[in-house]
């Protein structure tokens, strides 16, 4: 048996990372600055977009759209329900309905013939998950959705790429660097859009209504008597914490094909172990996967999901669970009267759904204890 704990994620920070954080700290400018600015340029750069607004979080950022798209009671915002329940919070508090739609079994995307059944006259908004890093069909979800406007939730897909192009052009995505992204900050997020209004708009709601923030006022030769326009939000981004997804984003290709070699040595192993399902790549189109997160699906009647859990954490393995489907939570079961059989794909995935220790400071050894733990518990 293995004898130190595998977690099932740990962040990639080096030295130049630290070293990074620790340039911000002597500078003298601590909060939002010129290092925000430079990772917005570079995210800008790297994602192939035109305007980014760094945020405290992508859950921050939901929660600003809403007031910007005014988003009110009687609305709908079509998403999966199997995703992490922050968007679907964030739609709540701003008193409109979340119409969860079911996503394919294999690879938990949502379909575009999904949305099409769900949009009605009040569909102010539609956010579809680029799932674990694997990228949904854009196109397609585009032409059903027509001029209701797309959010890319696109907090697992840091290096994810639809027919030659990074995801998150022509519209809105999301991005989000807490702890176990793909790229961190700590805590932290990114909106980035074509559309420079929207732009705008987030920028003033994040910084309390001003629609410029003290660096701006101080650096950039605009009038320190800025005036509050509409009352906003402080959901700006520390330069520390900017520092750190900007390092970290500098070698985002080198973090993402070492998870992508972790998780096709696990596809190689999983080929003859048949009790557990590992996510379906999408067919179909031309992509590149993050590879955000190695799901699989216990399914045998062997051994339940929360057992194998905690079978594998006794022999030294970490594992999680992304996700706990939304509409099941107590919540929603209650203020929505969302009942079990409403989803199916979306509930088999929940009860069965499990992620395997998957990180860049991994190796094919700690596959390999992964593996023989598995194969131990299936015994
Ligand atoms: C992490 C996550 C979010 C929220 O991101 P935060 O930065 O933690 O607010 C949203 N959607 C999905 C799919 C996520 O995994």
């Amino acid at each position: 048996m293995r004898k130190e704990f595998l977690p099932f994620t740990a962040p990639a920070v080096n030295e130049n990372d630290i070293a990074a954080v620790s340039a911000v700290l002597r500078s003298g400018w601590i909060t939002n600055g010129p290092v925000n600015a430079e990772f917005e340029q570079e995210m800008c750069k790297y994602t192939g977009n035109t305007h980014a607004v760094a945020l405290a979080s992508a859950t921050a950022g939901m929660h600003l759209l809403m007031k910007v798209l005014d988003i009110k009671p009687g609305d709908e915002i079509i998403t999966p329900s199997m995703t992490w329940v922050s968007i679907a919070n964030m739609i709540v508090l701003a008193g409109a309905k979340p119409v969860f739609v079911d996503v394919d079994r294999d690879t938990l995307l949502v379909q575009p013939e999904a949305v099409k059944a769900a949009i009605t006259e009040r569909t102010k908004l539609i956010v579809p998950v680029h799932f674990a890093g694997a990228a949904l069909d854009l196109d397609a979800i585009k032409a059903v959705a027509g001029d209701i406007p797309v959010l890319e939730d696109a907090a697992h897909a840091v290096g994810t790429f639809y027919k030659g192009r990074h995801i998150g052009q022509n519209g809105m995505a999301l991005y989000s660097f807490h702890a176990i992204k793909n790229i961190t900050c700590g805590e932290g997020g990114m909106f980035i859009t074509d559309n420079a209004e929207l732009a705008d708009l987030m920028r003033r709601w994040k910084f309390h209504g001003i629609g410029m923030d003290a660096f701006d006022r101080q650096n950039r030769g605009r009038s320190p008597q800025a005036e509050v326009l509409a009352p906003g939000f402080k959901y700006n981004l520390t330069d520390m914490q900017a520092a750190l997804g900007l390092s970290q984003l500098r070698r985002v290709d080198e973090i993402n094909a070492k998870r992508r070699e972790l998780a096709a040595l696990y596809d190689e192993y999983f080929q003859e172990i048949p009790e557990v399902l590992p996510l379906v790549k999408p067919q179909g189109y031309d992509s590149v996967h993050a590879h955000h997160l190695y799901v699989v699906r216990v399914n045998t009647p062997k051994i339940d999901r929360n057992t194998f859990m905690a079978e594998l954490k006794k022999r030294n393995i970490g594992t999680g669970i992304h996700f706990r489907c939304a509409h099941l939570q107590k919540f929603y079961r209650e203020y929505f009267n969302f009942a079990p059989g409403m989803l199916p794909a979306t509930e088999f995935n929940s009860d069965r759904i499990c992620s395997l220790p998957l990180f860049p400071g991994m190796d094919a050894d700690d596959v390999k204890d992964v593996i023989e733990a598995i194969k131990d518990v299936l015994a």
